[in-house]
């Protein structure tokens, strides 16, 4: 990645401390742009969720900064097999994970210790907390945001990183959050050592259409994903009422998988509702863009949500350096990258459709669905391949 400065950039305003958000800080810093993060929490504390990064996303992040992923592969964990089990433990599959075509490994690490690795390549006076974006007015020459604490600040650039229900995508262009879209997840970390969760391994344990994902996240710890289809989202009211719920789903599944739940510190579960992608035909205009699921909202059946971010933040901090203006950067960020978001987002509903019906093959797309990127209807090996194989190549229009 060029490391000259942007002459047009000063000082760039990003939303959100998530992968999107800290990653962009990174990548731009790296172009001597003083950047600044606004993130709505008072704290970020370790909240119970894995992550599995893929070639795609492994190979963006190092193009980012190379250390970031050596860090990745001592801390967490390179994945070598996959397996499905029924929800009582009986084997149904037992594979190697097929990594020798895409040059970098599947690695599952603790969303925190993602978190905070990126967190440490940035200094903390660029990172403001407790600062939730309420407003933002755009001119001509900069950007003017409005927090929930009274505060204000003026940026050159706006990047919207604030995730699924990005207030910045709202506000640039007039649109709903993404409709619910028909599942629940519940996740959690938790130090566990047991037969049945070796290491290097990702388990599925499946039940009518329920699956329980396991990953192993280096350094004793798994992570597990519940992931339920239900007509209404569900909320708790408290997170010891979340663990309840997870164990009565799990009452007749493997005693392990309760044990694993209920070691797990209720404080820690993340419940969310799995929303519709939102298939946006633009992510920028005038002088702010969205990075992230700010720009695809996606379901998380592919584990593509943080992956796919990171191949943005590749582009944008790409085209940012390369182009002699902001409107011409952020148009040939749009272009590069909008198809590609487009055609794995439409990829992770046929992937939520077929967990509901396993025999389902891609020609559904032909039948259910308006229009859908080709690449998007291609058999698993071929959508495998142009997934995990992803390089940034540059044109500009
Ligand atoms: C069950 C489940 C499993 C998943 N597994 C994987 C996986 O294995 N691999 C993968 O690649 N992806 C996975 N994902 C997707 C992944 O979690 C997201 O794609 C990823 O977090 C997107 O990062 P982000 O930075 O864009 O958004 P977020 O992580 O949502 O971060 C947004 C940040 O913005 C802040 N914010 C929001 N609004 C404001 C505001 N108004 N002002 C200031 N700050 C604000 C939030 O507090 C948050 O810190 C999974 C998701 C789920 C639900």
């Amino acid at each position: 990645m060029q490391s000259e400065q942007s002459p047009y950039l000063n000082k760039v305003g990003i939303i959100g401390a998530g992968p999107a958000g800290l990653a962009t800080a990174i990548a731009l810093r790296k172009q001597g742009i003083e950047v600044h993060i606004y993130e709505r929490a008072t704290a970020l504390r370790p909240i119970g969720a894995g992550v599995t990064l893929s070639p795609n996303g492994i190979r963006s992040l190092a193009a980012i900064d190379t250390d970031i992923v050596q860090q990745l592969q001592q801390q967490g964990s390179q994945l070598n097999r996959f397996r499905i089990r029924t929800a009582k433990g009986w084997p149904l599959l037992n594979q190697p994970v097929k990594d020798d075509d895409y040059d970098q490994p599947f690695l599952a690490i603790r969303w925190f210790s993602l978190q905070e690795i990126m967190r440490a390549k940035l200094p903390p006076e660029i990172l403001h907390l407790n600062h939730q974006l309420t407003h933002f007015e755009q001119t001509h020459q900069n950007v003017n945001l409005s927090f929930a604490n009274g505060e204000m600040a003026t940026v050159d650039l706006l990047i919207g990183a604030d995730g699924i229900r990005s207030i910045v995508r709202k506000q640039l262009f007039d649109l709903e959050d993404p409709a619910y879209g028909g599942w629940m997840t519940w996740r959690g970390v938790q130090k566990y050592q047991h037969p049945l969760l070796p290491p290097h391994h990702t388990t599925i344990f499946a039940k009518r259409g329920k699956s329980l994902i396991l990953l192993d996240n280096g350094q004793g710890y798994v992570s597990w994903a519940l992931e339920i289809p239900m007509p209404t989202i569900h909320r708790s009211q408290h997170p010891e009422a979340a663990k309840t719920r997870v164990l009565q789903e799990l009452s007749k599944w493997h005693p392990t998988l309760q044990e694993l739940v209920n070691l797990t510190d209720a404080d820690t579960i993340v419940e969310r509702p799995v929303c519709e992608p939102m298939i946006l035909p633009q992510w920028s205009n005038g002088r702010v863009t969205l990075v992230g699921d700010a720009a695809h909202p996606m379901a998380p059946f592919l584990g593509q949500g943080t992956n796919t971010t990171f191949e943005d933040v590749w582009a944008l901090s790409t085209y940012l350096s390369q182009q002699g203006n902001l409107a011409n950067a952020l148009k040939n960020y749009e272009n590069n990258r909008i198809e590609r978001a487009h055609t794995i987002q439409y990829r992770t509903m046929y992937s939520a459709a077929q967990m509901r019906n396993p025999f389902l093959r891609p020609r559904w797309f032909k039948t259910s669905l308006g229009k859908v990127p080709d690449q998007a209807k291609v058999s698993e090996k071929a959508f495998s391949d142009w997934l995990y194989q992803y390089e940034l190549t540059t044109e500009s229009t």
